[in-house]
């Protein structure tokens, strides 16, 4: 196809490379679970864009708020400034899913930056400086996201990174010791995403919380990729009975829009208000045309019973997915990790899945798992049409 080709090396001229590996695919159009080529070839998305279509593509009721919104106005002022109801509506509709201790919410651009103001947050209000955070966590590609990383390789060539940040092992109690009176803030993904899917116990939430109710210290839960009924329940941190001080969350929550915040207790972000003092300053933090998106998400998510139906979908994957070259499953809901023997068994399974039309990949800090993350809405034909192809790539 011409305007391929012409894309193609467009794309490899003149934007920036971000992987050795970049898949290369051109889609024209996406609607729900399937994306489109330009010479109509489909691509079922197992991958919601890392996490971020949980309703599907291009959900009519978020294109229709969309467009209502840009008949009254985009940007107007930056964050903070005036009253604006996609904002005012949102924040409303975020407090309504949490517990009420979180009724003040942040509204920002990404989840790099969310963690950023997070961790800005906790330091202003603790006056502490240290920040512990987990091994192999991604919490983001900003300098202080990624200080609070917790992968060597990735933040080697950017050091000197923030000072006075310690690694802990995610889900190790023992490891909690290392929380003292002078810890800011423990940042933790509540699942971890780019480790490969790594869920720790309802006892070792319980114990971390304790620990920091103890020490007072501040739980930054970092939901981005875990939130917005991805796990099944709204928030992950439901699953295990905790609250968290401040929460992050992004990716999901726009419905396809770019739009994060940080949510915590009105006294917590208060102490961003106390001039002169910079608190967190953001242009086009919950633009207005990402906050209406966001709110029909919020809406399709409780109104077309997702949830509810995300424990059934991952097991039927898991009922699906069984070959002597898959070594487990690891799933909190529909996000799932695959494992496989090695990178390479697993590379050309990917390539063949994705020539076969079905887009998959792997994970940042592991590569010997297939990431397994569709719309939640994706059905039980399409489950059964995926693993299929999945099962015939191993094949091949
Ligand atoms: N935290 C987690 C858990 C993530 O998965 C990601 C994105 N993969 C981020 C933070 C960073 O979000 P963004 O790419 O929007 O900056």
């Amino acid at each position: 196809h011409p305007d391929f080709m012409n894309n193609r090396q467009l794309f490899l001229n003149h934007l920036a490379q971000t992987t050795d590996f970049p898949l290369l695919i051109e889609i024209e159009k996406a609607e729900g679970v399937y994306m489109y080529g330009p010479d109509g070839e489909s691509y079922l998305d197992l991958i919601s864009g890392i996490g971020v279509s949980n309703i599907g593509h291009r959900h009519p009721k978020v294109i229709q708020a969309i467009k209502e919104q840009l008949d009254k106005y985009l940007h107007l002022m930056v964050y903070g400034e005036y009253v604006q109801s996609p904002q005012t509506q949102l924040a409303k509709a975020l407090c309504d899913t949490l517990p009420e201790s979180l009724d003040n919410v942040y509204l920002v651009n990404s989840g790099s930056e969310a963690v950023e103001g997070a961790l800005k947050l906790a330091k202003r209000f603790t006056n502490r400086r240290e920040i512990i955070s987990c091994v192999d966590a991604y919490h983001g590609s900003s300098q202080g996201a990624l200080s609070v990383g917790g992968n060597e390789v990735f933040k080697r060539a950017y050091r000197p990174l923030l000072p006075g940040i310690k690694n802990v092992v995610y889900g190790s109690f023992h490891q909690l010791n290392e929380i003292t009176e002078q810890t800011a803030a423990v940042i933790v993904e509540t699942i971890q995403g780019e480790a490969g899917i790594k869920v720790a116990c309802r006892e070792y939430f319980q114990a971390l919380r304790k620990k920091c109710n103890e020490t007072g210290t501040l739980l930054i839960l970092d939901e981005i990729q875990a939130g917005f009924g991805r796990t099944g329940k709204f928030w992950a941190f439901e699953h295990f009975g905790i609250e968290p001080d401040i929460l992050v969350c992004a990716k999901g929550m726009g419905g396809g829009m770019p739009i994060g915040a940080f949510i915590a207790n009105k006294d917590v972000m208060g102490a961003f208000k106390n001039n002169p003092l910079l608190g967190h300053i953001t242009t086009f933090g919950g633009h207005p045309v990402s906050a209406v998106a966001s709110l029909a998400t919020i809406q399709v998510i409780q109104e077309e019973g997702l949830m509810e139906q995300v424990e059934e979908k991952a097991n039927l994957f898991k009922q699906l997915l069984i070959h002597p070259k898959i070594k487990g499953i690891r799933n909190k809901g529909l996000m799932m990790a695959v494992e496989f023997e090695s990178f390479d068994v697993l590379k050309p399974i990917i390539d063949r899945a994705i020539t076969n039309g079905v887009i998959t990949d792997w994970f940042l800090f592991c590569d010997d798992a297939m990431r397994i993350a569709p719309p939640l809405v994706i059905t039980a034909e399409e489950i059964k049409r995926a693993c299929q192809i999945i099962l015939d790539a191993i094949g091949d």
